[in-house]
């Protein structure tokens, strides 16, 4: 009997642990079961998150595309009237007109901006790609907004060395990048203020572009949000309101060439963008 005893407690752990295996292997399969169910319902979620998506982006190019064509037509009258096509203006006319023209040129932005960001989103932007001279560039942008830049009194300048390396680029996209960081400085910077872009080449063969400025600056707190799209800090009048798209758009573009784009600010002294883009592969002498 007390031979039997350790046995009969042994069968009986073996038998219990038995019992506990099959519950636990029972509890197991429920909760794959469980998991499946859930990665199948979010599965369908996502793909119609998706659709949504996809329906959103069509919506907006579709319309933006619509709202373009009679924007270019305003745009044609307004100019057709600053050059007297249809008569001598007064000067009161004159000035409303200039307010009208500001205000075409800022929706075609906008309007443009979005069909941009779209085309980003859905992965139809293609860039166009060729050896490009970032100086040259950076000249066009400057030449491009100097006279904004006049009727601020704002010093608007380029500093780089002689000699700069090409980049392999779209040259009309880094020209949008440009003037949209210039003309954010443009923006955002009081009169007599002072705006300048640098260029440098760094040891690991990138080149560093910043456009600094005396501006407003951008406090801690929202310097984080700025390149979120239609995100605009609490330094937008209605002078200088835009969609908020512009730095959403420029990071996408500066990306998409490979290059990395960030802000820093210092609120009422100034705020300095800056992109990096990695130099044009130099030929390899073995090669040639
Ligand atoms: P927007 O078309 O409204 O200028 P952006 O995407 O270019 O849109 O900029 C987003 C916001 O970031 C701006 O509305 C402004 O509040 C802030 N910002 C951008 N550049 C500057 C700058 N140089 N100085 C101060 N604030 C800036």
């Amino acid at each position: 009997m007390s031979l039997l005893h350790p046995i009969a407690t042994k069968l009986g752990i073996a038998i219990d642990r038995a019992h506990a295996y099959l519950e636990l292997e029972g509890l197991t399969r429920t909760l794959e079961r469980r998991v499946q169910e859930r990665t199948e319902e979010l599965q369908t979620a996502n793909d119609r998150l998706k659709d949504l998506d996809r329906l959103k982006s069509t919506f907006v190019s579709i319309a933006s595309h619509e709202l373009r064509t009679p924007l270019t037509s305003i745009k044609v009258f307004v100019e057709n009237l600053f050059r007297g096509i249809y008569g001598p203006m007064t000067p009161e006319q004159t000035q409303q007109l200039g307010r009208v023209r500001i205000n075409v040129d800022r929706l075609r932005r906008m309007i443009s901006e979005l069909l941009d960001l779209t085309q980003i989103e859905t992965g139809r932007m293609k860039l166009t790609l060729s050896s490009v001279s970032l100086v040259e560039v950076v000249q066009e942008a400057i030449d491009d907004l100097s006279s904004l830049a006049r009727e601020k009194t704002l010093a608007l300048r380029c500093s780089s060395p002689i000699e700069v390396p090409c980049v392999v680029g779209d040259r009309d996209k880094l020209f949008q990048i440009l003037t949209n960081l210039i003309h954010n400085a443009v923006k955002f910077t009081p009169e007599t203020g002072e705006i300048i872009i640098s260029i440098i080449c760094r040891a690991d063969r990138k080149l560093v572009v910043s456009v600094a400025d005396t501006g407003c600056g951008i406090s801690p707190e929202e310097l984080g949000n700025i390149f979120l799209p239609f995100y605009r800090t609490g330094n937008n009048t209605s002078n200088n309101r835009g969609a908020g798209l512009g730095l959403a758009l420029s990071r996408h573009l500066v990306e998409l060439h490979k290059g990395h784009l960030w802000a820093e600010s210092t609120p009422h002294q100034g705020s300095r963008f800056s992109f990096t883009l990695p130099v044009e592969p130099q030929p390899n002498p073995a090669m040639v």
